[in-house]
């Protein structure tokens, strides 16, 4: 074990038993106990990281739908929330040498084994064997806790396998690095890695939140012609057009599909993204496609949505369905990268970044969620950095 030196400012309880002395943390942390209703702020017990595991003090962490969407749909309750964010490394179980404490990093949710078939093909993104932490090291109430996409970053400490904590530069603010590690590696990636969009192709996003917007900006680096952000809310399709959107469409005021077809002299479009999560919005985005044109399913649908479409238009179209998660990226080569484009001024976040709150605010925010409208609210855990 190695510990940061400066980390000084939590309460540590120290359990001593006949061989080891194990350290812990008494923190604060947003737990879901019950589906269907709001989350609680809880005191949390975070125990040391093990072999191959990293502590992170957390130092700010966005709300992505996947946490609203939890209460609904999460896969085990009681569980502790959050998965996208960035903080100080506090500490390193035996074996880790990508970090050392005090290094500056971001989550990733998604930590590959790098040892099944998928991982070993080089294709990581499908990896079938995705890491936790060899134990549980989240307790409440003396019962391990669940932790949401094996991250808990509603929390000042989480724990993590060690790539679940990828390093970044320095000078990249940390409550903007909180963003690359899910609503960034999800649209970004969607665009560049899963739709793999080439220079000049024709690009309608349908839902411009925090995942849109970025879809939206990988579309603008992959240099692609036409990009239409299609969402309700005329607040969302203002900043869809500061980040790359060359036309919106209001859906509330015009239709989509025939407003599509006329800025494409009745083609369609090349790509499609839908990141709403609606079977019925996936299925009228069919209708946006043109000839060879790929749909790209990034919005989380209920678990029991279904979806009707006809599907010869698939073959004689040659038209493509397609899902994503995460972005397709390699978090240890993507993250990094992702902030070198936001040092060089290539990867905008300051436009998605629009609102601090504390740790405490966090249960009234479930239940009023209008106050969450906006793109990102990012968690402000104070101290570090
Ligand atoms: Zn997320
Ligand atoms: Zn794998």
């Amino acid at each position: 074990m190695v510990f940061c030196k400066n980390a000084v400012n939590s309460t540590r309880l120290f359990i001593e038993t006949r061989e080891v002395i194990l350290m812990s943390y008494r923190v604060p942390g947003i737990v879901l106990e019950k589906h269907g209703q709001p989350p609680s702020l809880e005191q949390v017990v975070v125990h040391e990281p093990g072999a191959n595991e990293v502590a992170v003090r957390m130092v700010a962490s966005g709300i992505c739908h996947t946490d609203l969407g939890a209460v609904r749909d999460a896969r085990a309750v009681p569980i502790l929330l959050g998965h996208e964010g960035a903080g100080v490394v506090e500490a390193i179980g035996v074996g880790v040498t990508h970090v050392q404490p005090g290094d500056h990093v971001v989550i990733n949710w998604q930590v590959k084994c790098l040892k099944c078939r998928w991982c070993l093909s080089g294709r990581q993104d499908l990896c079938e064997n995705v890491q936790a932490t060899a134990a549980p090291r989240v307790y409440w109430r003396d019962q391990p806790l669940n932790l949401l996409l094996n991250a808990g970053t509603f929390c000042p400490i989480a724990v993590l396998p060690a790539m679940g904590a990828i390093p970044i530069r320095r000078d990249m603010p940390l409550d903007k690095a909180a963003l690359l590690g899910c609503a960034v590696a999800t649209g970004v990636g969607a665009a560049l890695y899963t739709a793999r969009v080439l220079p000049g192709q024709t690009v309608a996003v349908i839902g411009t939140g925090g995942v849109g917007l970025n879809i939206i900006q990988g579309a603008r680096l992959a240099n692609a012609g036409m990009i239409v952000a299609i969402d309700l809310d005329d607040d969302n399709l203002r900043l869809a057009s500061a980040m790359g959107a060359s036309h919106t469409v209001n859906s509330r005021q015009h239709d989509a599909v025939k407003t599509l077809r006329d800025l494409t002299q009745g083609r369609g479009m090349e790509h499609v993204f839908e990141v709403v999560g609606l079977s019925e919005l996936m299925a009228q985005s069919i209708d946006m496609l043109s000839r060879g044109g790929a749909l790209t399913l990034v919005g989380a649908a209920a678990r029991d949505a279904n979806m009707q479409f006809a599907p010869r238009r698939f073959m004689s179209q040659q038209q493509t369905i397609q899902g994503c998660i995460y972005g397709n990226i390699r978090p240890n080569i993507d993250l990094p990268l992702f902030a070198d484009w936001y040092m060089s001024g290539a990867l905008k976040l300051d436009e998605l970044h629009t609102r601090d709150v504390r740790l405490e605010d966090l249960p009234d925010l479930f239940i009023n969620r209008e106050k969450l409208r906006g793109i990102r609210t990012i968690i402000q855990f104070g101290g570090a950095a």
